[in-house]
């Protein structure tokens, strides 16, 4: 696997824990009181939900969800599918879907509408990046580590061709 680019660092691993700590304490904040269940979308998520969930210091229940939209795409087709499913009981509980990026919106609408009909009771949204520039549906997150323009993100998390989601800092190919 070689990339030849140059990589230009948006965020630093230092950045980034930084804000998932202020996240964190914010969630806590907002759910006092509650027991909360997290789920993370993978695979894309599993970096930041990883380090998230360590800031959050109300009782969480973690679970996971595969996600996929068709085609190995720079660009969300709208056509999502729920490959793997929560075993998670959620009916009357908090759940805070977490997600590496939110892009068109597609995937996070599809996953809530999906969610609902397990009879949460509440249902609330985390993402580490947001492209509010791209979104193709009405939707917005609850929590964001990063609004960005619109440039193709890599690492903490997030792939380009299946590589570099163990790097710990965000960045973006420049060419
Ligand atoms: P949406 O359905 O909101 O268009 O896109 C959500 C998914 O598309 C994200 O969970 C992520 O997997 C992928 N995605 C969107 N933007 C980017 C990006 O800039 N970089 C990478 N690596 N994946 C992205
Ligand atoms: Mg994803």
């Amino acid at each position: 696997m070689a990339k030849e680019k140059n990589q230009r660092i948006l965020f630093s691993s230092k950045e980034i824990s930084e804000r998932v700590n202020e996240l964190g304490k914010e969630i806590t904040r907002d759910y006092d009181g509650n027991d909360i269940v997290v789920i993370s979308l993978l695979r894309g998520s599993f970096v930041f939900a990883a380090d998230l969930v360590r800031s959050i210091e109300v009782p969480v229940n973690i679970d996971f969800m595969i996600t996929s939209s068709y085609g190995h795409e720079e660009v969300s087709s709208g056509k999502v599918d729920i490959i793997a499913d929560i075993r998670t009981s959620i009916e009357g509980k908090h759940v805070l879907i977490v997600d590496d990026i939110m892009d068109s919106g597609f995937t996070m609408s599809k996953v809530i509408e999906y969610v609902e009909k397990k009879k949460p009771e509440s249902i609330k949204v985390c993402v580490m990046l947001d492209k509010p520039s791209r979104r193709k549906v009405e939707i917005s997150p609850d929590y964001v580590g990063f609004k960005i323009p619109d440039v193709f993100i890599v690492g903490y998390g997030l792939d380009y061709g299946d590589y570099y989601r163990n790097t710990p800092y965000i960045f973006t190919f420049d060419d």
